[in-house]
């Protein structure tokens, strides 16, 4: 519709008393909630011995960009949300410090039910959930992928390097380009690695901003 004639609408909608537009969902949010309800009661791997909530992943269907995590923490078992409580926030604040509100992105996880005590995901257990990432991945088809931690960043990208090294390189996963900073957990335990991490996302948004 031209511009004009969209702004008249809208006029009118408004002299009318209406002040809300129903925004139809689109079919990535339905495809990927009929996943999420599919996956639910998965038992592939022993995580799901302690689930209480599934955690499969939430935000813009139509992201540009996705982040990707380890697992759920202890609320995001209860929640059945990614990056809830103190690492939620943080990870919040870091979005909206280059320009990216949470609501904007889409979030997800590496295994989708929590590991006991909050331990890494063993290798079988990542292996196991993995293809509920890479489906994901592929219906949100993001431009940039920006992983938070070393547990993720070695399950994605298939090494077992250093933190630093997948900070200092350059990545792809299924062809999209991946960079790698901390995870916020991580940042709440050391806050020395704030400075290194804010110029993670500073070199991050550079290149967030260059997509058309
Ligand atoms: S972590 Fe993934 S593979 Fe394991 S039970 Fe949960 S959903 Fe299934």
């Amino acid at each position: 519709m031209p511009q004009n004639a969209l702004r008249q609408y809208l006029e009118y909608l408004k002299n009318s008393g209406i002040k809300e537009l129903y925004r139809p969902e689109s079919s990535k949010t339905i495809t990927l909630d009929k996943l999420q309800e599919k996956y639910a009661d998965c038992t592939l791997c022993p995580l799901h011995t302690g689930r209480i909530r599934f955690v499969y992943g939430e935000g813009d269907s139509d992201a540009k960009v996705m982040v990707i995590g380890e697992g759920p923490g202890e609320q995001e078992n209860l929640s059945g949300r990614p990056f809830v409580g103190k690492a939620g926030n943080l990870l919040d604040k870091m979005l909206i410090a280059i320009n990216l509100p949470r609501k904007d992105v889409y979030i997800a996880n590496i295994v989708k039910c929590r590991p006991p005590g909050n331990r890494n995901p063993e290798a079988a257990e990542r292996l196991a959930c993995m293809p509920y990432l890479v489906e994901q991945i592929q219906i949100v088809q993001p431009k940039m992928l920006l992983i938070v931690g070393l547990v993720a960043a070695q399950s994605l990208l298939g090494n077992t390097n250093t933190l630093q090294w997948h900070r200092e390189n350059k990545h792809e996963f299924l062809g999209i380009p991946a960079y790698v900073t901390y995870h916020p957990a991580a940042l709440l335990r050391n806050p020395n690695w704030k400075r290194p991490a804010w110029e993670d996302l500073q070199a991050f948004q550079k290149e967030l901003e260059k997509l058309p």
